[in-house]
């Protein structure tokens, strides 16, 4: 009684494995790479199924999710436009208030 087991050491290793693949907010697949280009301090966030592309500025602090996590937010207000939609002209976006 009062003998404390040994308690096994486990080891955590802490999560260097960060996600550089996401999913594409416009297509749904899982091939959203992030690109850091420190010579031009530019990032790109990318979907290679769709073409789907952000630029951003490069942030010291920022990890490649949040670049991602800013290329959805981007995709939702409309400022990224997937390639593949130029033609398309979506619902309520091209509202056209004619006054005569
Ligand atoms: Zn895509």
């Amino acid at each position: 009684m009062g003998r404390r087991r040994k308690r096994r050491k486990i080891i955590r290793r802490p999560k260097k494995r960060i996600p550089k693949i996401f999913i594409c907010p416009n297509c749904g697949e899982k091939s959203v790479s992030v690109r850091l280009d420190k010579e031009n301090m530019k990032v790109t966030v990318r979907c290679g199924v769709c073409g789907l592309t952000g630029t951003f500025d490069l942030t010291p602090i920022y990890q490649p999710v949040d670049y991602y996590g800013k290329f959805v937010d981007k995709f939702h207000t409309g400022e990224i436009i997937p390639a593949k939609s130029e033609e398309y002209e979506g619902p309520g976006i091209f509202e056209t208030a004619d006054r005569e």
